[in-house]
């Protein structure tokens, strides 16, 4: 299947001295990102192709598919395969290391693996044909690792004619109790992304990826990190402004280019961020410098100045989110809120 006189891949043919108890995990971003797990035995690399990548959690059992045995010094290979090469892209070592052998045939494998990443108890089980399952028999390497729910929606904001702060009501909160960023009119989503693969859901609950295919490129950007993003999903007209209309049709219009802009973390790396103030929720967000060509964070800002901003650039307005707030999916929150731009500023 490969040409070696075209790719940097090993071609097997200076064997390094075998241990028998070494193995690697390549994080391959070919045509489907995947990540190739592969077990020395017998003097060749055994392999699965895991789309999602090793399983973190005992509740989640991943597809492995069962590829050809690779030769043994192929377990330090990174670099680019060629395109048009069988498994054209990018190869990263994601993890090494030695394991333990309990049991190894034709149906079955289980091993335990000493890795920087990969660690702990795994078996494979064959389902039929070329088709595995992974499966991870210890409990998280991270004891308080919990699985990544499903079936979340995003919260949703309160309209108010003012900012929250010009409120008499609430004189007691000042600017800083509050996190103000630019409304883009476009459509609130969650962004979900695991094992490379990215999940937009609408308010409504609707899955709505399909219509969406430029942030698979983000799902291989992310690669293993698990997390939950609170957004907008925007598409820019020629001029590179959102265009709400462009957005309603873009079923029709899909080289249109769309934006998420990231406001919030839901959830990051098995664990829930929905119960951490907002404060702390956007400082997590920043450390993860999100950002490329169709995905950016949210800039945060003064609320007066983002209205004022917002009125002369013709975007709809401002959200504002209390900085002491939980993150509640699914909801209407009085501390995250919307403000409009005055009519009289429009
Ligand atoms: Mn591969």
């Amino acid at each position: 299947m490969r040409d070696f006189q075209r790719t940097a891949e090993p071609a097997g043919a200076e064997r390094t001295e075998a241990r028998g108890d070494r193995f690697v995990v390549q994080e391959h971003h070919a045509t489907a990102l995947h990540w190739d797990f592969r077990l020395e035995r017998d003097g060749v690399l055994v392999s699965w192709a895991v789309p999602k990548g090793l399983p973190p959690h005992p509740a989640q059992n991943h597809l492995a598919v069962h590829t050809e045995d690779h030769p043994l010094d192929y377990i330090d290979f990174e670099g680019e395969i060629p395109e048009g090469e069988y498994g054209g892209g990018q190869v990263m070592l994601w993890d090494q290391g030695t394991y333990e052998c309990e049991k190894f045939n034709e149906r079955e494998v289980i091993v335990v693996l000493h890795g920087r990443r990969a660690r702990g108890r795994y078996v494979l089980v064959k389902t039929g044909g070329k088709n595995w399952l992974m499966h991870r028999m210890d409990p998280p390497d991270d004891p308080t690792r919990e699985p990544m729910p499903s079936g979340l929606s995003p919260m949703l904001p309160t309209t108010r004619k003012t900012l929250p702060e010009c409120d008499s009501e609430s004189e007691s909160k000042s600017e800083s109790d509050w996190l103000f960023e630019p409304a883009w009119g476009g459509e609130r989503v969650l962004l979900a992304c695991e094992g490379g693969r990215v999940v937009l859901t609408a308010a409504d609950g609707a899955d709505v990826t399909e219509r969406f295919p430029e942030f698979r490129a983000l799902g291989r950007a992310l690669g293993s990190l698990a997390l939950i993003l609170d957004g907008e999903v925007v598409v820019l007209d020629g001029t590179g402004r959102p265009d709400p209309a462009l957005l309603a049709r873009r079923k029709a219009r899909p080289e249109q280019p769309a934006v998420f802009f990231a406001s919030d973390l839901v959830w990051l790396d098995g664990h829930p961020a929905v119960g951490l103030p907002a404060s702390d929720r956007r400082t997590l967000l920043a450390k993860l410098d999100f950002g490329g060509p169709t995905w950016r964070t949210n800039p945060t800002s003064d609320g007066q100045a983002l209205l004022a901003a917002a009125g002369q650039q013709g975007l709809p307005g401002v959200y504002g989110r209390s900085a002491a707030s939980a993150y509640e999916p699914g909801q209407t929150s009085p501390e995250f809120v919307f403000v409009p731009v005055p009519a009289k500023d429009r």
